[in-house]
């Protein structure tokens, strides 16, 4: 088996994350900053305890662990009744994330309409 130690437990290989990669740092926030600093799970909106969670797994799909729109900001709790179930979650968050850019460009719309009547 494939397994290295990292901080004293043993991984899979692949599955390390170095939180203090840029390129890492810089996907938590504005992953985060896009959904304005909330759990994006219905219902819930928590502002505390946030976390990042990849809607395509960090190990399966390497190429998209910085890719934002692989990313939706969740908290703590909601996070955790997701994990090692990413793949049966993966399309309800994608499907979240869409209705989000479409209340974001509806209120673009009102806010230009607005401006523009104004
Ligand atoms: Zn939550």
């Amino acid at each position: 088996m494939s397994r290295k130690t990292y901080r004293g437990k043993y991984v899979k290989r692949g599955s390390t994350r170095d939180m203090k990669n840029p390129a890492y740092a810089k996907f938590r926030h504005d992953v985060r900053e896009r959904d304005g600093n909330a759990c994006k799970w219905p219902g819930c909106g928590s502002r505390s305890r946030l976390e990042v969670h990849h809607i395509r797994t960090w190990s399966a799909y390497p190429s998209m662990r910085f890719d934002i729109c692989n990313g939706i900001t969740l908290c703590n709790k909601c996070h955790k009744k997701v994990t090692g179930s990413e793949d049966v979650f993966a399309d309800f968050f994608i499907k979240i994330l869409e209705w989000n850019m479409i209340e974001k460009i509806k209120k673009m719309d009102k806010k230009k309409k607005k401006d523009e009547d104004g």
